[in-house]
């Protein structure tokens, strides 16, 4: 046999049973997002590495060593498979015009690529669900979002996911903060790490969000973003936080709040665990006033927030809120392969009606017995058996099985016309 090809390290296959729990998940998601009003966009997956540089900022972890970034071979275009949604949709809605007629509520799922360690809940190839709202200036807009995160959760069945809140005010205010920044942690060089020092002059905003323990006193200690900001971003900030409590969320405001992207300003947020170890924020976002005009659009203000699809199905196992995978109605047990002609429009008819069946097909050994056969539809998980055996046919009917306790409408072996298939099709179906 040939040597065996693997995954890429950090770049996971997702299959039954799993894949129904994404599926469901996703589900929810469109239900959800249709409900406020946002309308999927579908950007791809590859872009010009340059809109990550601009967009993203140089010194952040993903622009400075998380990127899978590559040359076309064939005509030397420097390219990067995305490491998040909002550049791409901000280069989609700019290069498209797509806000020439008024704001747009936007959302998006799939996969994202970052060159980290892999671990529980990081991931090199993980999947985002994101919305943006471009156009809008906020505070209102910036409450939805928070609002139907929240709603999510609550959809979801998830309880304990907590909201943080912040505000990164505008970029001259962020410049005053910065230089007392500066000063502070200057005054404190021995206490820091080599992220840190190399960040000092650079991005020392950044340095606030660090993850390294042993830095948490000091940056505890440091001067506060909050105390800088001046009177239009305290009351967009005030604004945010009433429309909030007028919907009765809760959240904690975290002064340390920064985010990984150098786009955000005014309003940032995370949804965060405790349930998932070191990998605890689950959803975050915030507004990008700046962003659209940085990558060559009319400025517009904007607002988005993006969550990782496997923490929350990670969380949701956790607390055991996933739904039970769904099984076929019936399996189809067909004990002659040369019945298959006459059987197989009836099952068609059956699909027709709604209802899901799994029709038994031969392996590598042959057909099946009908021994075996009965032990596939047990293992199916299916709640009928259609026997379709020579006697059965020869009436021009089928026999219907129920396979365990409860199983819905019919409740002892019972046989029905093949012609009329769609007459009682319906008693098959989940209840
Ligand atoms: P972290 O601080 O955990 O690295 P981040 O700030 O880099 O997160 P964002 O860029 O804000 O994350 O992405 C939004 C969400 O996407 C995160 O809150 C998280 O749930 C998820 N996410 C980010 N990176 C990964 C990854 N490598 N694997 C799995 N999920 C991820
Ligand atoms: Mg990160």
């Amino acid at each position: 046999m040939a040597e065996k090809i693997s995954a890429v390290k950090g770049m996971n296959d997702i299959a039954a049973p799993e894949s129904a729990h994404w599926e469901w998940l996703e589900a929810k998601v469109r239900a959800l997002m249709g409900r406020y009003g946002y309308r999927n966009i579908r950007t791809p997956i590859v872009e010009p590495t340059a809109l990550f540089v601009r967009g993203l900022g140089e010194v952040t972890d993903i622009v400075e060593k998380e990127m899978y970034s590559f040359e076309d071979r064939l005509n030397g275009e420097q390219l990067t498979l995305r490491p998040e949604g909002t550049a791409g949709v901000v280069r989609a809605v700019v290069e498209q015009n797509l806000i020439y007629d008024g704001p747009k509520r936007l959302y998006y799922m799939g996969p994202m690529f970052r060159h980290e360690r892999p671990q529980r809940g990081r991931y090199r190839q993980f999947h985002q669900v994101g919305a943006e709202a471009l156009g809008f200036a906020g505070p209102d807009v910036d409450a939805e979002q928070i609002a139907m995160a929240c709603d999510l959760w609550a959809e979801l069945g998830l309880s304990d996911v907590t909201l943080e809140i912040n505000s990164l005010g505008q970029p001259a205010e962020r410049q005053l903060h910065r230089a007392a920044l500066i000063a502070y942690l200057e005054q404190h060089q021995d206490q820091l790490d080599e992220d840190a020092k190399r960040r000092l002059y650079s991005n020392p905003l950044r340095i606030l969000d660090t993850k390294n323990p042993a830095m948490q006193t000091l940056v505890e200690g440091a001067p506060k973003l909050m105390d800088y900001l001046g009177e239009q971003s305290l009351a967009h900030f005030d604004g945010l936080r009433a429309l909030l409590d007028a919907q009765g969320i809760a959240y904690r405001i975290n002064p340390r709040l920064v985010r990984g992207m150098d786009y955000y300003n005014l309003s940032v947020f995370e949804f965060v665990t405790t349930a998932l170890g070191s990998q605890g924020t689950v959803c975050a976002g915030g507004r990008y006033d700046g962003l659209i005009a940085q990558v060559g659009g009319k400025p517009a203000p904007a607002v988005g927030w993006a969550l990782g699809v496997e923490r929350i199905l990670e969380l949701l196992k956790e607390q055991q809120l996933l739904p039970a995978v769904p099984v076929p109605d019936c399996y189809a047990i067909i004990p002659q392969r040369e019945a298959l002609a006459q059987v197989m429009p009836v099952l068609r008819a059956l699909r027709a009606a709604g209802v899901s069946v799994q029709m038994h097909a031969g392996g590598a050994d042959g057909h099946g017995s009908m021994k075996s056969q009965f032990k596939k539809a047990d293992g199916s998980g299916a709640r009928y058996a259609l026997i379709f055996g020579d006697s059965e046919l020869a009436a021009g009917q089928v026999a219907v099985k129920p396979l365990r306790e409860g199983a819905g409408a019919i409740t002892e072996q019972t046989l029905f016309a093949l012609a009329q298939a769609s007459d009682w099709a319906a008693q098959l179906r989940q209840a």
